[in-house]
């Protein structure tokens, strides 16, 4: 909010309450997205490191117009869609050692709270209600805009002509049904409808975390409006702050762009596994930049930080000494400083390569250092693929190729009840051990 790095000062001793802003799950996420849950999980395992106790809660936005829009035009169920999205969602996170939140929000499942939440904002007359739904005032906000550094002194405080909202950045609380909503619509007070997407996150925020929470996460693209919107909406219900931090990380770009569905310009983790770059090596790349600056999609540069991942667990090896401190008071010093993650990395290969350190005792601190980086260092075992499953997986890949699907599924499944698996990427069939 100051626009400045501040210190955190918990408000409840050693538990540090967070909110992430989470997918909306009607489609894969993009790599964008999921550099924003690893900055999220960078915080929370620098938190934890640090000796604090996280409760870290994520929403689900399962309420959402382009998932009305998605479930029509693949005729299936809103719910049915989300559950799926949501899944692939979760195994993401897994595949990148994300430390899944435990409190996993589903709007669908909150509607009460949020209900309550217009409820208290219509009787206290920061909300009203107009032909297609209730509307926040934003005059009635104290400092609305300033998280986002708006000027609205110029710009608002009047009625629009021909809209029968009151000022133009008024935004929506709630959407009344329209049969276009298809079976997305829950019963309220002032009507059946469905809750706009800023009151999700600050009804489920609340119900989990308090009316104040110490940090609140997401990307740059959510200061304004749905940050902005959250903090007008829950202070005027509580008269009490939000969040006492906020942190937002930049985007991830692709050829001087903003990757997103819109620009249809997006890389999904299935793709980046196609490529056959690991999704540690994924996220060994989203460490290589401090969370505040833009970061540039290449290829180049996600095999770079493969090379860079298998070469960095080199260092680890089979016997653990004692973790250096002098590297350690090092190491926290730039994890603490506002999340400087790649100066941390810089100091992990200035210890592998240091001489003076044995390798028993750079092993150790590596993987102390890893409790942050979340890279999963590990002492690295040459796995060699037994030749009976080799055989197995060409016997399948020539089943594959003479189109014998049948022959093709028995094949892999007998090759997963041997404990391994075959994926077919573009460069041919591959076998990783289960
Ligand atoms: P969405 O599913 O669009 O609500 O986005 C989920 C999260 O990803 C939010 O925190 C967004 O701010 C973040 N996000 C979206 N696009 C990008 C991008 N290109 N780079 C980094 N983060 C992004
Ligand atoms: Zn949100």
């Amino acid at each position: 909010m100051s626009g400045a790095v501040e210190t955190l000062v918990p408000l409840h001793a050693h538990e540090i309450l967070m909110y992430h802003c989470g997918p909306t799950v009607y489609d894969d996420a993009h790599v964008g997205n999921l550099r924003a849950a690893t900055v999220g999980d960078l915080l929370r395992r620098t938190l934890e490191y640090t000796d604090y106790s996280v409760k870290q809660v994520m929403n689900i936005t399962d309420i959402d117009d382009k998932i009305i829009t998605r479930s029509r035009e693949e005729h299936i169920p809103t719910d049915v869609l989300t559950k799926k999205y949501e899944g692939i969602y979760l195994a993401d996170l897994r595949h990148l050692n994300i430390k899944v939140p435990e409190y996993l929000l589903r709007a669908t499942e909150h509607i009460g709270g949020m209900v309550a939440l217009v409820e208290k904002l219509i009787r206290e007359d920061y909300a009203y209600t107009t032909t297609d739904g209730v509307y926040f005032d934003i005059s009635k906000s104290k400092n609305y805009g300033a998280l986002a550094r708006l000027d609205i002194t110029a710009e608002t405080v009047s009625r629009i002509e021909g809209e029968d909202k009151k000022n133009e950045r008024d935004f929506v609380l709630w959407k009344f049904w329209t049969p276009g909503d298809g079976d997305m619509a829950f019963d309220a007070s002032f009507g059946r409808g469905r809750p706009g997407w800023h009151v999700e996150c600050s009804a489920m925020a609340m119900s989990e975390l308090g009316e104040t929470l110490d940090i609140h996460t997401g990307g740059v693209d959510l200061i304004f409006p749905h940050h902005t919107n959250e903090i007008a909406q829950s202070e005027a219900a509580t008269g009490k702050p939000f969040a006492n931090l906020w942190l937002h990380n930049e985007f991830v770009m692709i050829d001087g762009q903003k990757m997103s569905k819109s620009l249809n310009n997006h890389t999904t983790l299935r793709t980046v596994l196609e490529h056959d770059i690991s999704p540690l090596a994924f996220r060994y790349w989203v460490l290589g930049t401090h969370y505040r600056s833009k970061a540039n999609f290449t290829w180049e540069g996600l095999n770079g930080a493969q090379t860079a991942l298998r070469k960095l667990n080199e260092h680890v090896g089979e016997e653990v000494g004692t973790v250096d401190k002098s590297y350690q008071a090092r190491f926290v010093f730039f994890v603490v400083n506002d999340l400087d993650i790649p100066q941390a990395l810089a100091l992990a290969w200035a210890l592998a390569k240091d001489a003076a350190i044995s390798p028993a005792d750079k092993t150790a601190t590596l993987l102390d250092f890893d409790r942050v980086f979340g890279l999963a260092l590990a002492p690295r075992k040459t796995e060699t693929i037994p030749a009976e499953i080799e055989a197995l997986a060409n016997t399948r890949e020539t089943a594959r190729t003479n189109k014998d699907w049948a022959e093709s599924d028995r094949l892999r499944d007998e090759i997963k009840s041997l404990g391994y698996d075959v994926s077919d990427t573009p460069s041919g069939s591959k076998i990783l051990k289960l």
